[in-house]
């Protein structure tokens, strides 16, 4: 990999504001090659409670310090992320896998949840509330929760980094991660800029490892952590809250979704099939806001499966760094298994593929990006997530029988939904139990606004100047005798 700052890549932890080494260490994987990139530290519990206590020590003078002292660190921060992106982007297409065009947008999406709660710090207010006794004053105060525990997953490997650890540091809480075995290179290389932007030591640290288990369990139980945030499968997410529970911690979870993508026939097709297109292959379908079941309406149904399979066929598959590729590999083996499960089991009850339908001649973990039409509720795409480049089209009726299907499963992060009659629009938004709906688009993220799900998909919403609340406590203060 050619970078032009190698020290970027780094083949050390960051813990406690030293850069460390470990006997033992596990090797980090191109998932486009399955070759090895790097070796990085396999951490222990007791490494992370080194962490622990050195962000403990090292919040007491960061929450000390003004909003505005706290965003110009973080502000150099943001400037740093955008200077080296070119290298930023190259470290996470090699260990993640995805189109060094993505890889560069998620570096500038990243960066952007630094810049926005820099700014959104200097606006955490408390109130004067209107007294209920003439001798009494009430007021509250937000302090910064304490130390929080940040575990993130491999298919956003810096974003899901910065709109954590931004308004934590924003509010002057410290932050300890834990990121993805497969992706630790990517939150290496932010905290490397994060030291060279002045952050204090202690305040960030990032502890490799591939035992995730010992390590979540050290996070969720340490007394000293005030708040978990953790952005993976609603699986591990429970287990977490569970674990959590022994010390009363606050959680925030962003989990897994399964996002209905609804046309209506009064939709603009072509702007149907574009967002279906965005929505559902970005990052090779492995994303949790990825449309997940299709659903197109009676009379417009072979139209859009037509549309929608030239331009499937059309995607270009390849290695993240070849110039125009459109789809990378999957992050590993067993993601390819669960698309070829997943497949399986909607040709065996009767749907039929249209475009791809089978492993990619290139081999390794690649994919084709594949439609299937005549999908019916009984299959299992209907209620699980299938993390991938299979886009599965249901039918439906009416208005009522859309919203019925979209609503029928555990899940509830993104919708989507294409409709030009208002009335529809206003109905449609309003019935979907869902956090996000996404309204004549397939992109809804951006860090102006709030990200997160009902249901099982989570608890908490990320970015948004609703994005810093899990990181502070109301303290009220009764002030008697006046
Ligand atoms: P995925 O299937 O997308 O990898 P996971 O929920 O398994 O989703 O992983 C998301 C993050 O959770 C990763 O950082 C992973 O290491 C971590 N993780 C997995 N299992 C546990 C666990 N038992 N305790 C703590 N963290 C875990």
């Amino acid at each position: 990999m050619l970078l032009n700052r190698p020290d970027l890549l780094r083949e050390q932890a960051y813990v406690g504001g030293e850069w460390v080494g470990a006997d033992r260490t596990f090797a980090i994987h191109d998932p486009a090659t399955g070759a090895p990139i790097a070796n990085v530290p396999d951490l222990t519990a007791q490494d992370m409670r080194r962490a622990i206590d050195a962000a403990d020590v090292a919040m007491k003078g960061w929450a000390a310090k003004t909003a505005k002292e706290r965003a110009l660190v973080l502000r150099r921060w943001f400037d740093l992320m955008l200077a080296h992106q070119d290298d930023l982007a190259a470290i996470m297409t090699a260990e993640q896998g995805k189109p060094l065009a993505e890889a560069k947008g998620e570096i500038v999406y990243g960066a952007s949840f630094i810049e926005w709660f820099a700014e959104e710090g200097k606006r955490v207010y408390g109130d004067v509330v209107p007294t209920h006794a003439a001798d009494r004053r009430i007021l509250t105060l937000k302090q910064p929760i304490g130390v929080c525990g940040a575990i993130t997953p491999w298919n956003f490997p810096v974003a899901m980094i910065t709109r954590k650890a931004g308004p934590a540091l924003a509010a002057g809480c410290a932050m300890v991660l834990k990121p993805a075995e497969q992706t630790p290179l990517s939150a290496l290389a932010l905290a490397v800029l994060a030291e060279e932007a002045g952050l204090p030591a202690g305040l960030l640290s990032v502890v490799t490892t591939s035992d995730a288990k010992a390590i979540g369990g050290e996070i969720t139980s340490n007394p000293r952590i005030a708040k978990i945030s953790f952005t993976g499968s609603t699986e591990v997410g429970k287990l977490l809250m569970t674990q959590c529970a022994g010390t009363v911690k606050k959680v925030s979870l962003e989990l897994g979704g399964n996002a209905p993508f609804i046309v209506f026939d009064d939709a603009d097709l072509d702007e149907a099939v574009k967002g279906a297109i965005a929505s559902k292959f970005r990052n090779a379908g492995q994303t949790c806001v990825c449309a997940n079941r299709l659903y197109v309406q009676d009379a417009i149904y072979e139209r859009f499966v037509e549309r929608l399979t030239q331009a499937v066929a059309a995607l270009h598959v390849g290695i993240g760094t070849e110039p125009g590729v459109d789809i990378g590999p999957l992050i590993d083996d067993d993601a390819l298994s669960k698309v070829e499960a997943h497949l399986a089991d909607a040709l065996e009850h009767g749907a039929k593929v249209t475009a791809g339908g089978a492993r990619h001649e290139l081999g390794g973990n690649f994919f084709q990006p594949t439609v299937i039409a005549g999908m019916t509720p009984d299959m299992r795409i209907a209620t699980e997530e299938t993390f991938g480049p299979l886009a599965p089209i249901f039918r439906f009726s009416d208005e009522a029988d859309a919203i019925a299907q979209a609503n029928a499963t555990r899940f509830g992060l993104a919708a989507y939904f294409y409709a030009r009659d208002l009335g529809r629009v206003w109905r449609v938004a309003e019935a979907l139990e869902y956090g996000i709906v996404g309204i004549n688009t397939g992109i809804i993220s951006t860090e102006v606004a709030p990200f997160g799900g009902v249901k099982e998909s989570g608890i908490g919403r990320e970015g948004s100047r609703y994005g810093i609340d899990d990181y502070v406590e109301i303290k009220y203060l009764a002030m008697a005798g006046i």
